[in-house]
């Protein structure tokens, strides 16, 4: 199908952005994985499409006092190549490969992902586990939304309609942090039928500060908070149990609440033995 007629404007930069997402019905266009779709199939008809990709600055992965900043509009390809996103952020470089298919990583941006906030995707949960932040310019100036604030339903985050995300934020990975990600989708590339992606801090023998980011599971990624307690605590049985009072999957067309929740125990078994694993 062909989308309903818009208007179209390229931004010359974010202020620029901020100000024609001031018409009815605007919507802001990076990669155009996911809005082009909706358009094609009349999922949405906005009146006019801003497009980000004549914006200069959004583009860069930046290290800079312990954090590493990722432009909105790096592209997940550019992100997948790059040695410093996978020095300082090796839990996103191990779920990148999961998103679609090559060309759609050739296309799609990290902002667009985070943004667009769908729950069966890699980098929100990514994002959540991190304990990372996301850079937000508004009419009102700029701020940070922590991930753990900016999920806030189903495609519903703690962006407004004048918003555009300009980069996510996350702590520098060091010496001893550990990072996991598996996923369970019917054909590689697809998205997740259910995935989880999870840090945690090594103390000596022990995990600290463990996070536990769901995807797949429900209407945003879910952090699965008692199974975290009982892996910090060094049971993993125990905390593949607690999964029964964390989450609470609905049925889909791919699964039914009760597989997808024993294939959310698997995927802890497995995302386990990474996290108790140091780095090469
Ligand atoms: P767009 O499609 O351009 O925009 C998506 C939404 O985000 C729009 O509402 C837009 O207005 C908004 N937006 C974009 N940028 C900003 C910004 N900077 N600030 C505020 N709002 C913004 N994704 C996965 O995670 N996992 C998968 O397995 C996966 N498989 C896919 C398979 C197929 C066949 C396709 C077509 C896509 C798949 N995707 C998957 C989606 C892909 O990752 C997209 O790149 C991503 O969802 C959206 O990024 P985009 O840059 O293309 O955003």
């Amino acid at each position: 199908m062909k989308p309903a007629p818009f208007a179209y404007a390229k931004a010359r930069s974010v202020a620029h952005a901020i100000e024609l997402l001031g018409a009815d019905d605007a919507r802001l266009l990076a990669g155009g994985q996911s809005l082009i779709a909706t358009l094609n199939m009349r999922l949405s008809h906005p009146a006019l499409l801003i497009d980000l990709n004549g914006v200069g600055g959004l583009d860069g992965i930046v290290s800079s006092n312990g954090h590493l900043e990722i432009g909105a509009l790096v592209r997940h390809a550019q992100a997948e190549r790059s040695a410093e996103l996978a020095r300082r952020a090796p839990l996103i470089a191990l779920a990148m490969p999961h998103i679609g298919h090559p060309a759609i990583r050739h296309r799609g941006t990290i902002g667009g992902s985070v943004a667009f906030a769908d729950p069966a995707a890699e980098l929100p949960a990514c994002v959540l586990a991190l304990d990372g932040e996301l850079a937000i310019a508004g009419p009102q100036g700029s701020r940070a939304v922590k991930a753990d604030d900016f999920f806030k339903g189903l495609f519903e985050t703690a962006l407004t309609a004048r918003d555009v995300l300009t980069a996510i934020r996350i702590p520098a990975a060091g010496a001893e942090t550990r990072v996991g990600f598996a996923e369970f989708a019917r054909r590689h590339g697809d998205y997740a039928m259910v995935g989880l992606a999870a840090s945690a801090r090594a103390d000596g023998k022990q995990l600290r500060d463990v996070r536990l980011a769901y995807f797949g599971v429900g209407s945003t990624p879910l952090r699965a908070r008692h199974a975290e307690q009982a892996l910090a605590a060094g049971d993993v049985e125990a905390a593949v149990r607690a999964l029964a009072q964390d989450l609470n999957p609905p049925d889909d067309v791919q699964a039914s609440g009760t597989v997808k929740t024993h294939l959310a125990g698997v995927l802890l078994r497995r995302v386990t033995r990474q996290l108790e694993q140091a780095p090469p």
